[in-house]
């Protein structure tokens, strides 16, 4: 009789993959084997000719919906007498231990049947989950990813549940958090003092009514503390806004069920099958029907973050609602959400009205991961839920890199896999610290690895880069300081799996420079053996420093400082005596870092066409030039010319002003805008003589600009590589300081 060894790697374990492994062996009449192992998932197979030979077609096509086969590689080996009925072996603890830490996973379509049947045991009950589905990273305290190791270790498995845990030919096998009514979590209703109002389909009783009198609702999701309102009541969403501090930075939605998702934005068919998938991410998608939501949800914002429910909890909330919700992370602007219930009635006491949690203990803190599709395939902005922290194939070892300020990440290169943590925020709180680093540790304990040395950003002020150079000092390793915008593109090469060289074109708000200046229009030639900038924007002054991050009016006078000399229509934007002020140090050089950003340049073109010059969020100037210029398409470019490696903005703005002073429509000048940075684009390429072009950095959040460049780019032959399951953001910085690390 043939027998054959199969070793999968990839994600195969704490996915369902043993018991998947299982009854199709069962179902092929085959004797042998499968075992958790160091490398993944080990599998011996024996029986007839016919059913050997389907035995590994059939396992790659019918995968577990979270498991993700990298490798199968299969080999003959001799016959074994006496070989019984197919078992599941215990795990093999033996050598070098590779194990991967599970993402959680969204409510699969057999545990959402059970929920809605009466006659299940399990109907209606918000904490029910399979080998297909349920909290994962969320609830882990310790590998090897086993019950005792989570937060559910202290529920008792009743009976019958016991039973379901322990046959291999159930759904619930081996899954960790396996829970019912009568042993598992419970719901439970408070008011913001924390008094416990009700319990059980009581407090979700209590929670709706909270939702449907326009009030906001805490709700202990899966990664943390999250707060909710009618997306569809104008005042409860101002309520919300009013509350958290939050003026106009778009809200996520969350829709009842994929019907009502696409009646309100445009989905097609594989767009809904991502959101009802295992990740189950927001998407930014165009809105179809504006009226959908209320306008304050996300103000004028032709897109919308909507998403679909993942855990149980939220499918009865939202099927009980019967409508869409704004569901937003349980914080204070960019603050880490709360995990702790304590910790959310202190925290979130004065924005929500009443708090629905529960009994199962969140152990991080875990964002809802944030994406937009991009020729047809899936970008991450926000990498969290779902997806983090599954590893990346990458050669190396050793490597602990701390990433950037804003969108913070930390990535741990172990036994060649990079894992890159989930979105932490920003680290301008003690709270957004100190979850830096326990992030960190966490990510050293689970792999039980030793990194030989660290990586950081060349930002002094960074609080990554202090903590980094803390933990060098503690550990007696070597630090490596890795330039912002060479991250960026290295960050592109790791997730693409290639060594360069390759033309990055690092576009963002601001990164520390070597030379002094604010970087973040940059040309890279980035390859294993490091970089060289060969271009870059023309700088410019920012008066008042980090201020412009968030005035653009201030980017607008430094821009026209620079190439007119004078304020000229910056100066609208401010009283006499502030511009005196800041023209003045802006000519000194006082508080005013030249940069070469792009994103200052957005800033800079956002104020003068009159679409944003005060305060906002980071990156809104440029948003609400994005969706002017959508309205613009195809009309044409202002000249932003390259010489000796420099972009001149000069030539743009005199254009930008002709166009105004002959009162050009603001769509087109913004669409110019933007064909003027694809026309630069091109022109770096062409300039390098790459053949490969990386496009990442903020600014290629921007939808519209990326298609533009890679239109351009790949109309000339160019090779386009763009980030996709890793930020353009800083978000994606970290993974590329562990590549620059890992080879320096
Ligand atoms: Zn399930
Ligand atoms: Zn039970």
């Amino acid at each position: 009789m043939p027998r054959l060894r199969l070793q999968a790697r990839g994600v195969v374990q704490g996915v369902g993959f043993r018991p998947f492994v299982y009854r199709l062996a069962g179902e092929l009449g085959l004797a042998g084997w499968v075992q958790n192992g160091p490398e993944g998932v080990r599998i011996e197979v024996q029986g007839s000719a016919q059913a050997v030979a389907l035995f590994p077609q059939r396992l790659r096509l019918g995968l577990p919906p979270a498991a993700e086969l990298r490798e199968l590689a299969v080999e003959s080996i001799p016959e074994r007498d006496g070989e019984g009925p197919f078992r599941i072996l215990a795990s093999a603890g033996e050598g070098d231990p590779r194990p991967s830490i599970p993402a959680d996973l969204a409510l699969c379509p057999d545990c959402a049947r059970e929920l809605d049947d009466p006659a299940d045991r399990r109907h209606r009950y918000p904490f029910t989950n399979c080998t297909n589905c349920g909290p994962r990273y969320s609830i882990l305290a310790a590998l090897p990813y086993d019950r005792p190791r989570t937060s559910m270790a202290g529920f008792r498995l009743c009976p019958e549940c016991a039973l379901e845990y322990a046959d291999p030919g159930d759904r619930r096998f081996h899954a960790q958090p396996v829970a019912c009514p009568r042993c598992g979590p419970r719901l439970r209703f408070q008011d913001p003092s924390g008094t416990l109002l009700a319990e059980g389909e009581a407090a979700l009783d209590r929670a709706l009514e909270l939702l449907r009198a326009g009030s906001v609702l805490a709700l202990k999701g899966l990664g943390g503390f999250q707060l909710l309102v009618d997306a569809a009541s104008e005042p409860a969403v101002r309520r919300l806004r009013r509350r958290k501090g939050r003026e106009d930075k778009p809200f996520a939605v969350m829709f009842p069920d994929p019907a009502a998702l696409a009646a309100a934005c445009r989905a097609e068919p594989a767009v809904l099958a991502l959101l009802e998938g295992p990740e189950a991410p927001i998407l930014l998608l165009p809105r179809r029907d504006p009226g959908a939501v209320a306008p304050a949800v996300a103000p004028g914002n032709p897109d919308l973050g909507a998403f679909l429910p993942y855990t149980p909890l939220h499918r009865l909330l939202l099927a009980g609602f019967g409508g869409p919700l704004v569901c937003t992370s349980g914080n204070r602007s960019e603050e880490p959400m709360a995990i702790d219930d304590q910790e959310a009635l202190d925290r979130l006491g004065e924005v929500a009205d009443g708090f629905l949690g529960h009994d199962r203990p969140i152990l991080r803190p875990l964002d809802d991961s944030v994406g937009r599709i991009e020729a047809g395939r899936l970008h991450l902005l926000r990498r969290a839920r779902g997806f983090a922290p599954l590893p990346l194939a990458m050669d190396g070892a050793g490597v602990l890199a701390l990433g950037a300020q804003q969108k913070a990440t930390v990535t741990l290169l172990v036994r060649g896999q990079a894992v890159v943590s989930q979105h932490l925020g920003d680290l301008d709180s003690a709270a957004g610290m100190a979850l830096l680093e326990r992030t960190a540790m966490d990510l050293l304990a689970f792999l039980d690895a030793a990194p030989e040395r660290l990586a950081c950003d060349l930002h002094p002020d960074y609080a990554s880069t202090r903590l980094a150079e803390a933990l060098a000092g503690r550990l007696g390793l070597p630090l490596v300081r890795v330039q912002h915008h060479h991250a960026h593109v290295a960050a592109v090469l790791a997730e693409h799996g290639l060594p360069g060289p390759v033309l990055g074109l690092a576009w963002d708000g601001a990164g520390f420079g070597p030379d002094g200046t604010v970087w973040g229009g940059e040309a890279l030639a980035v390859d294993r053996a490091g970089f060289r900038r060969l271009g870059h924007l023309r700088p410019f002054p920012l008066p008042g420093g980090d201020l412009a991050a968030r005035e653009p009016r201030r980017s607008a006078l430094g821009l026209c400082l620079a190439c007119l000399g004078e304020p000229g229509p910056a100066a609208a934007a401010f009283a006499p005596a502030e511009l005196a002020v800041l023209a003045r140090a802006a000519e000194r050089g006082v508080n005013s870092p030249r940069a070469s950003s792009v994103g200052r340049l957005f800033d800079a073109v956002a104020a003068l066409l009159g679409l944003r010059r005060g305060r906002g969020f980071e990156g809104q100037a440029a948003m609400a030039l994005e969706f002017q210029a959508r309205d613009g398409l195809g009309t044409g470019a202002w000249p932003l010319p390259l010489a000796a490696g420099a972009a001149d903005p000069g030539p743009l703005l005199e254009a930008l002003l002709a166009d105004l002073r002959r009162g050009e429509p603001v769509p087109a000048m913004a669409f110019r805008f933007h064909a003027a940075l694809a026309g630069l684009a091109l022109a770096f390429a062409r300039d390098a003589g790459l053949g490969t072009v990386a496009l990442t950095g903020g600014c290629f959040q921007n939808r519209l600009l990326a298609a533009l460049c890679r239109e351009r780019l790949e109309a000339a032959g160019f090779r386009v590589l763009r980030p996709g399951r890793y930020p353009p953001n800083d978000g994606g910085v970290s993974l590329g300081q562990a590549w620059v690390a890992c080879h320096d």
